[in-house]
Formats: structure tokens, C-alpha cells, sequence
């Protein structure tokens, strides 16, 4: 068989990259490369405070992930921008929060932080798009739309969506959520959707990192909900004040309970004692793993 390649494609390929189009500046056939749905941060973290070295997804229970999942998207220039933004979310918000010695009370908001909380909206809504979904036609063109604006939001260094903000903060159980819901919510990574309802047509968009929810209500939901946001601005914000969170945000919590049961169902035997195995090496040390199962009650 006769293939051809140019020497550009071998050089890229050398280097373990991959030619192609990037999804924010639309460069044309330049380097891409892999970046993270999620951010790598949010990993490192999971790693670093668990008693395996490990990742496991609810979609695939019975594989072992060394790594969030990634896609060849940017180009070296729009990687480099939103990697900044991302380290002032991990360093400013994240850690402050996601924390198993003392969290803080009060976060500085920054336009860089609401910068990076809306590319990764972006970046993980944009790689699950065509993920299986029960989404109509009308409903797409709206996710098509909302992706296009906060492209655009991000090439111009301006956040044009009103992003909301629900942090865990303190003993469970908090806004009235069960005690065995907080394993998942100090834990899980990721869960990112857009969610339809009608009469009127409107949505939720959401994802979360460990010890937080990140959501975006388009226009259209009652007062009852919008008055229960918290809103992320610029500026001080005391998360020890924040009393609730809207109902639509709670069942979404409530689903994400349930999936994790079934996927823990869904561990076979060899999966079970490799666990087991790991967390043996590792006995003796009281990881945050533990402690959030235990602040689950188990
Ligand atoms: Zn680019």
C-alpha cells in the first residue's frame, strides 16, 4: 500500500501531535493539542487525595483511567491562554474550597476565574455534544448556540453568561442533600450537561468538580429558582453565607446519586480486589477518600 505524507505531518507526528483546525481560534491545519475536558487540575487533585492511584468513570466502571478524559481541540496558543485562566480557578477557587484541612470562607472572584469556569462549559459541552442524548432539534440548535457565544465570549476575554456557582462548604448534611450524597459531591468530576425543559422552553447547563457545581440558567426558569442562585461576580464572595441551592440543581445532584450506584453495582470481582489491593498499600494513611466516606456515613 502507497501512502503519501508531507514532511509537516511527520514532523507533528514525531512529536506526538496531530494536525488539524482548532476549535477556538480556527487556525487551519496547525499542531493541535490534547487538552482536557476538565481540567487537568482537577485530577491531579482526585490522585492526590485518594487511596488508589486510579480514576474510575461511572461509563466504564471496570477500566482504570490514569487521567481525565482528553481530545486534540487547541492549538498551542488558545491552550496556553486557557491553562492561564485555569490556574488562577485552581490556585484562587478551587483549592480554597476543595479542601481536607481547612476550607476558607471567602473566595476573590476574578474575571480571569469566571473566564475559565465558562471554557471549560465550553470545552466539556463542546466534546459531548454528540454523545448520546435525547436532545430535539430545537434543542440543539439552542446547545449550538450557546457554544458559539461563549467562543466567542472567550476569543474577546469577556464573560457574556451569567455563570452560578453552588459550593460545598462545612459539615453535610448541606442544603438539606441526603449525608450519602457528599461522597460523590466532594469526589466526582466532570457530569457535565445541558438539560432541556419545555413550557417555556429552557435549560439548565451544568458540570462540577470535587466540592462543587458550576450551572447556567438560561431565561425562562421561575423565581423560586433564579432567587436560590448564587451568582459567580466579580469581587468577595462568602460561601458560608450561601443557604441553598435551586431544586433543579438538587435533582441533578439526586441523578448523579443514583448512576453511581448503578456503576458501583457494575464492578466485577476483578475490579473489587484490585481496589482492595491498592488500598492496602496504603493502609495506614488517612486519605481524603476516607474522609469523605466517612462524612457519607459509611
Ligand atoms: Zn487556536
Amino acid at each position: 500500500m502507497e501512502s503519501n505524507t508531507t514532511e509537516k505531518e511527520l514532523d507533528v507526528a514525531a512529536e506526538g501531535g496531530v494536525l488539524g483546525d482548532c476549535a477556538l481560534c480556527d487556525g487551519k491545519n496547525i499542531l493541535l493539542k490534547e487538552s482536557h475536558s476538565i481540567p487537568k487540575f482537577a485530577y491531579d487533585w482526585l490522585k492526590q487525595t485518594s487511596s488508589t492511584n486510579f480514576i474510575r468513570d461511572t461509563r466504564d466502571v471496570n477500566v482504570r483511567h490514569q487521567d481525565g478524559p482528553k481530545k486534540h481541540l487547541l492549538c498551542g496558543g488558545c491552550e496556553g491562554k486557557l491553562s492561564a485562566w485555569e490556574k488562577k480557578l485552581a490556585e484562587g477557587l478551587f483549592k480554597k474550597i476543595a479542601n481536607y484541612r481547612k476550607q476558607n470562607s471567602v473566595v476573590v472572584i476574578s474575571e480571569e476565574i469566571k473566564l475559565a469556569v465558562l471554557s471549560v462549559f465550553w470545552r466539556a459541552l463542546l466534546t459531548t455534544k454528540d454523545d448520546e442524548n435525547n436532545r430535539t432539534d430545537e434543542d440543539k440548535a439552542v446547545v449550538d448556540a450557546f457554544l458559539e457565544a461563549s467562543k466567542q465570549d472567550i476569543l474577546n476575554n469577556r464573560c457574556g453568561s451569567t455563570i452560578c456557582f453552588a459550593p460545598f462548604f462545612g459539615e453535610p448534611p448541606i442544603y438539606g442533600l441526603p449525608i450519602a450524597h457528599t461522597y460523590g459531591i466532594e469526589r466526582s468530576i466532570g457530569s457535565q450537561d445541558i438539560r432541556f425543559i419545555d413550557h417555556p422552553h429552557r435549560y439548565f447547563a451544568v458540570f462540577k468538580l470535587p466540592f462543587m457545581y458550576f450551572y447556567i440558567l438560561s431565561p425562562g426558569w421561575d423565581f423560586e429558582e433564579t432567587n436560590k442562585a448564587t451568582k459567580l461576580e466579580v469581587g468577595d464572595l462568602d460561601v458560608s453565607k450561601i443557604q441553598d441551592i435551586p431544586q433543579i440543581l438538587k435533582d441533578y445532584i439526586g441523578l448523579g446519586y443514583k448512576e453511581f450506584l448503578k456503576s458501583k453495582a457494575a464492578m466485577d470481582e476483578v475490579n473489587k480486589e484490585q481496589i482492595r489491593r491498592e488500598v492496602q498499600k496504603n493502609s495506614g494513611k488517612v486519605t481524603g477518600s476516607d474522609k469523605s466516606l466517612r462524612r457519607s456515613g459509611q
